[in-house]
């Protein structure tokens, strides 16, 4: 019922001009639910969010593939003018083919809406064992070029070539994010990821545009490391790292291992950070095809992804009240899914978390 509703107040606010829309005090999210568990992780932050009467009206959107004029692939227009009106995304996750057929919709996401900062906090959870109890970082990922500028072509057949983009300005600005998030969530350092040793024209200019926004950051202790010194220290001990910023593919591959260490995908969330205020934010695992429409999903990822973009909006009461109830629910052990160490269905983790909001 609560869909049905949202979709057609979501019709009826696609009229609407207005740059960000409110409704007697509510905020339009699109609603990006997914696919595989998608849908049910969506319907869980849907149901939390009612229960806890947070002013947020959801507008339902799907997002597949499609071809538009000169056989370019794009986002459905519908999803576009919807995110374009919000400016506020919640995303579930969306099925990638392998190796052909459409690229990315994650990647389609982010260059439509030049979501250019990738932000995962990794913090430990009360009373959820992992190899640490006290991680408590976050990890900056540039968003939109390195490996990840999807330029690649075949040399002569048998070899192909993959280019790594990095820009002066793409750095700068991923480089002010990072100082500007220490600063305005009282953290006290930014360490800069790099490979400048060895790509020492990319990694070097990255690092560079670090170094120089550092420098007006006084308040901000700033460090820089190298990619596999910060595997290793960060396997040995998380405590030491706070703010890291890194290029796209490391932020990749270094946000999953901090990801590892707090337990999970299932309890990761992120949020993708656009220019003119444009954010979407999301669970960072992928569609789990093994258990998809079996109630089997724990949605606590999308749920904290779901309390990030309410701290985005500027609804902290809200934001403090559900993460509380999520946690409180973990640490409690009773009423649990499958993946955190329980036998309780999605459904009956989604009823706690409303009963205590
Ligand atoms: P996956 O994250 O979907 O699954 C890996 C394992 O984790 C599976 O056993 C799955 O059951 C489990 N799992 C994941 N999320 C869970 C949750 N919320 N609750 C309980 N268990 C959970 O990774 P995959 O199998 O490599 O990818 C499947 C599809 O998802 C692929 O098409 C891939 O491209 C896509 N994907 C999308 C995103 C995204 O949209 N952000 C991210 C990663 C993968």
């Amino acid at each position: 019922k609560t869909q049905e509703v949202s979709r057609v107040m979501g019709a009826m606010k696609s009229q609407a001009p207005h740059p960000r829309t409110f409704t007697r005090g509510m905020q339009t999210v699109t609603l990006i639910p997914g696919d595989g568990i998608g849908p049910e992780i969506s319907t869980a932050v849907m149901k939390i969010f009612e229960a806890a009467k947070v002013p947020v009206q959801w507008e339902e959107r799907n997002v597949t593939a499609i071809k538009g004029p000169g056989g370019k692939w794009m986002i459905p227009p519908e999803a576009k003018e919807s995110m374009d009106r919000s400016k506020i995304g919640l995303k579930g996750p969306l099925k990638t083919p392998i190796a052909a057929g459409h690229p990315s919709m994650n990647l389609l996401l982010r260059k439509t809406f030049d979501l250019y900062a990738n932000v995962r906090p990794c913090v430990s959870i009360e009373g959820y064992k992992t190899p640490y109890t006290d991680v408590d970082l976050v990890t900056i990922r540039e968003n939109t070029e390195g490996e990840y500028s999807g330029i690649e072509h075949v040399i002569v057949d048998g070899v192909v070539q993959s280019i790594k983009l990095i820009t002066e300005e793409a750095s700068r600005r991923i480089a002010e994010y990072a100082f500007e998030y220490a600063r305005n969530n009282q953290r006290a350092s930014v360490t800069a990821v790099h490979k400048a040793n060895i790509m020492r024209m990319s990694d070097g200019l990255f690092l560079r545009k670090c170094r120089e926004v550092a420098e007006n950051y006084k308040d901000v202790k700033f460090t820089e490391m190298y990619l596999d010194t910060v595997c290793l220290n960060m396997v040995q001990d998380p405590t030491q790292f706070d703010v890291l910023v890194m290029p796209n593919l490391y932020g990749d591959i270094l946000s999953d291992l901090c990801a590892g260490l707090i337990g999970g995908l299932g309890v990761t969330p992120s949020g993708n950070i656009g220019a003119n205020g444009v954010a979407i934010f999301e669970s960072v695992h992928g569609t789990a095809p093994d258990i998809a429409g079996k109630d089997l999903a724990n949605p606590t990822a999308l749920l904290l992804s779901a309390v990030m973009m309410l701290r985005h909006m500027g609804q902290h009461g809200h934001a403090k009240r559900i993460e509380a109830a999520c946690f409180d629910t973990i640490r409690e052990k009773k009423v649990l899914t499958k993946d955190l160490g329980g036998n309780s269905k999605c459904s009956e983790f989604t009823a706690e978390i409303c009963r205590r909001v």
